[in-house]
């Protein structure tokens, strides 16, 4: 692709600024002589049509949801509804000054206050910090509640996070960040917690548990209410990482699996794209004694008004400036509004009955290490027998995936998984697309056998083959060379 400074021309232009009006004499009074250049500075000239190609182009170069099936496993690549980015950009809501006071911010604060409810109702819990801007820095709000709830017990001892080793990757980095020393539990033959582990993780330095549940295999803890007790008995608090929620929507809520803390990433189940880059939004949940630790601000609804709550003195303080990312929350009120109850059971229904069509059909043609034939959300494939057989790799056919015009599913991840292969395909993708990927990747297989070395080559079609994603992640180059 040309980039935009080897296009143009000398005096080629999109818009004309007027001439400065401003006398040399008084610019070099204001500005100070040593800041004005004498000569003007070398930036490419273009036309208008010049420079919208070159980033209609540049865009084009990512995938995107909008253009292709994206079954990144545990990260809920939904299609998100357009009318929601449109409800969020009302002038009313995102030209608000995030000082304009309480009588002037009555509508704002009721999107707020009534979220804050739908949220509660969904999760099963008391009531919910719309604040930490993602899911890890929900995880880290969390854990900074569970120890200040610790604290004000003068239960200095408890100084351990005990999560399970198909957790994600952010659950032991922010239950560390926020002081705790991580304790990792092994999984069972069958992928789920063990209790038997469990037990000799527990003790009287125990702070809590983080767990997923469905886990990150894309199964659901039978033994999550033995485990809640027991964690209960042992005097630590059960934290729920509910970033991908796709699951449970009005089927099931943590509450009720006993879980005392929760987050949810709105951009992920509740319609903000999520890996765009964008902001996002990771609230936090609690049961009931645990609300006075919440961080502040909250809001109530008081003789017909909504009015912001005097902080508590118990609360860990302040997450985040203002209110949070509040664009994405107006997208997650919509999206609870327009689908109500019954229409987030259907995602849900709807998200776990794609996942189990994938999972039956492509567990012919790959290894299924756990689960049974059944999922809920998700599920995660193992490459290692294809890699063994025929040297190709679970990356060789991600690769190869991209050239046939799909955004690879997660790869090796979870951890537990050898040559993993974790697929979400969410509840938006028609059976038409499902029936298409599955011959992609029914293809790929064969192909694995029968011409390696083309999957050692993809991709071809794309403007860059292989890289080195690891020194591309670390020194990455954005400018032209
Ligand atoms: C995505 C995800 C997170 C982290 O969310 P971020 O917004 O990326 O910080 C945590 N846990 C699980 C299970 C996730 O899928």
């Amino acid at each position: 692709m040309k980039l935009i400074f080897e296009e143009g021309a000398k005096g080629r232009r999109a818009y004309k600024i007027p001439p400065c009006d401003v006398p040399q004499k008084a610019l070099s009074a204001i500005l100070g002589k040593n800041n004005l250049r004498a000569d003007a500075p070398a930036l490419p000239e273009c036309s208008e049509v010049d420079v919208v190609r070159h980033f209609t182009n540049l865009s084009q170069l990512n995938f995107a949801l909008d253009t292709g099936f994206y079954p990144l496993g545990s990260c809920t690549m939904k299609y998100n509804p357009k009318i929601n980015e449109d409800l969020s950009r009302l002038a009313g809501f995102c030209e608000m000054h995030p000082l304009q006071s309480e009588e002037d911010s009555q509508g704002a604060m009721q999107l707020y206050y009534e979220l804050e409810r739908s949220l509660s109702a969904i999760f099963g819990m008391s009531r919910f910090t719309l604040l930490p801007a993602a899911g890890a820095h929900g995880e880290l709000c969390g854990m900074m509640i569970i120890a200040a709830y610790h604290r004000s017990r003068k239960d200095y001892a408890r100084k351990t996070i005990i999560v399970p080793d198909s957790s994600h990757g952010t659950n032991p980095a922010s239950a560390s960040i926020a002081g705790f020393t991580v304790k990792t539990i092994k999984s069972g033959p069958d992928g789920l917690l063990d209790l038997n582990a469990l037990k000799e993780a527990l003790g009287p330095d125990t702070a809590g548990m983080m767990l997923t549940n469905p886990s990150t295999l894309g199964l659901f803890e039978k033994d999550i209410m033995k485990a809640a007790d027991m964690v209960h008995k042992a005097g630590g608090l059960l934290y729920y990482d509910g970033a991908n929620s796709n699951a449970i929507l009005c089927k099931t809520t943590p509450s009720l699996m006993g879980f005392d803390v929760v987050h949810t990433n709105l951009h992920k189940t509740f319609s903000t794209p999520h890996g765009g880059g964008g902001p996002g939004s990771g609230p936090v949940g609690v049961v009931e004694k645990l609300v006075p630790f919440l961080p502040s601000p909250l809001i109530a609804y008081k003789n017909g008004k909504y009015v912001f709550e005097k902080e508590n003195k118990l609360s860990i303080g302040k997450m985040r400036s203002f209110f949070g990312n509040f664009g994405v929350l107006v997208k997650a009120y919509a999206y609870i509004l327009a689908n109500g109850a019954e229409g987030l059971d259907e995602v849900s229904t709807a998200a776990v009955a794609n996942a189990n069509y994938l999972c039956r059909r492509l567990s012919k043609a790959f290894t299924l290490p756990y689960g049974d034939n059944r999922c809920m959300h998700e599920f995660v494939l193992s490459g290692q027998e294809i890699k063994d057989k025929y040297g190709v790799s679970t990356l060789d056919m991600a690769k190869r995936l991209i050239e046939m015009g799909y955004h690879p599913p997660t790869i090796y991840f979870p951890l537990i998984v050898h040559e993993a292969i974790m697929i979400e395909p969410c509840e938006t993708e028609s059976v038409a697309t499902l029936k298409e990927f599955v011959d992609a990747m029914l293809t790929v297989a064969k192909e694995a056998k029968e011409c390696p070395e083309k999957l050692h080559a993809a991709p071809q079609n794309k403007p860059v083959t292989r890289l080195d994603e690891t020194l591309a992640a670390r020194t990455p180059v954005v400018k032209a060379q």
